[in-house]
């Protein structure tokens, strides 16, 4: 049975130039197959690579946004696995679908985690599953771990990690040396990322809309509020609802209290302006979980919702019109600015808490219940 992937489906059984061929696993991203065939043909990375490419200090460099294409040709070359498998191990192919063009060379890139190099250490946002590396025969890095809007692991259902549980530190495989532990362990603290760590429940909003983005990628389209969308458009309307909360969060000017209770004990007063590639993986989880609940609002209790609370065509769009069709639609149906609707006592966000839940939604709380109540007591 072929291995399975969810973003690409690696190289096996290389015809190699290397003393130990190294297979590309399925979804792993490229500086991760690298380390691997450094410590497989009994090298430190950094001698590895400065074998291959003597021209730059790679590992100085996020190599996996954009490797130069003679480096990707000279790889394929050495490894025997294709040019084309090699750039689908990079974050460029992913990046470019969601930008819908080419991705800028210097600046962060949008939806992407940045890893922040400076020189050889990282004090970035990359993300691993503890779970994944505690059982990968040979543990390894996965693309998906890159994606902004990535904070679960879905397929072990349990929150992703940013820093080493025990130490804080960022990860930093690349200074890993042929006499170390392994990647799965911590370059700075040498103790295991992956045994004996906690693993926390998934915000169950923020894991619906990252398997939904992930399935608008596939697809290369999507719709939403019955309008057809390209991958694009989808991003802006999650970034829509990001930025939203955010601004409300801010301007308080929108009780969040009951629709996302969590918010305002995470943020507290230091939201700030970072952009949310950059901040911690709670903060960002949080965000794109009140993101997923508003995106599962039909059109009409999403209208009625906003409309009650106060937030006029003006409040939500304040750079204008959209350009995006659904949120265009969504704009066109509230209130406008000149309109003054009276803030009832009902708060609708909060009385959204209270409408009538469909038997499907009780059940995922009532899973999510037990699995809180069986955690506390583990604990
Ligand atoms: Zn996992
Ligand atoms: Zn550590």
């Amino acid at each position: 049975m072929a291995p399975s992937y969810s973003w690409h489906p690696g190289a096996f059984r290389l015809a190699s130039r290397w003393a130990v061929p190294t297979s590309l696993f399925p979804d792993e991203i490229l500086s991760s197959w690298l380390l691997r065939a450094a410590l497989a043909n009994g090298c430190d990375p950094l001698a590895f690579m400065g074998a291959i490419w003597p021209m730059q200090r790679v590992w100085t460099m996020d190599l996996d946004r954009h490797p130069k294409a003679e480096l990707i040709d000279k790889l394929s070359d050495l490894s025997g696995a294709t040019a084309a498998s090699l750039k689908h191990a990079t974050l460029h192919p992913i990046a470019q679908l969601v930008l819908s063009t080419a991705p800028p060379s210097k600046q962060s890139w949008p939806w992407i985690l940045s890893v922040g190099s400076r020189n050889r250490r990282r004090i970035g946002r990359a993300q691993y599953c503890p779970r994944c590396l505690a059982t990968d025969e040979s543990p390894f890095f996965r693309l998906q771990w890159r994606f902004a809007w990535h904070s679960v692991c879905t397929r072990h259902d349990c929150q992703l990690l940013e820093a080493c549980p025990h130490c804080s530190s960022a990860l930093e495989p690349h200074r890993i040396l042929v006499t170390g532990n392994g990647l799965d362990y911590c370059m700075e603290c040498d103790r295991s990322l992956s045994r004996e760590v906690p693993s926390q429940t998934p915000l169950p909003d923020a894991q619906r809309l990252q398997l939904a983005t992930d399935e608008v990628l596939r697809a290369k389209q999507t719709v939403y509020l019955d309008k057809e969308i390209s991958v694009a458009s989808w991003f802006a309307v999650v970034k829509f609802y990001i930025d939203l909360v955010r601004r409300a969060l801010r301007a308080q000017t929108i009780s969040l209290e009951a629709f996302a209770p969590e918010l305002t004990v995470t943020f507290r007063n230091d939201l700030g302006f970072v952009p949310l590639e950059k901040l911690a993986l709670r903060q960002r989880a949080h965000l794109l979980d009140c993101a997923g609940r508003f995106m599962l609002l039909p059109f009409e209790q999403l209208v009625s919702e906003f409309s009650a609370a106060g937030l006029s065509r003006q409040a939500a769009f304040p750079s204008g019109m959209p350009d995006v069709p659904p949120l265009r639609t969504l704009a066109e149906a509230l209130p406008d600015q000149g309109i003054r609707r009276p803030v009832t006592q009902r708060n609708p966000l909060r009385a959204s808490h209270f409408r009538p839940r469909s038997q499907r939604e009780v059940e995922r709380m009532m899973r999510v219940l037990r699995r809180r109540t069986s955690a506390d007591t583990d604990s």
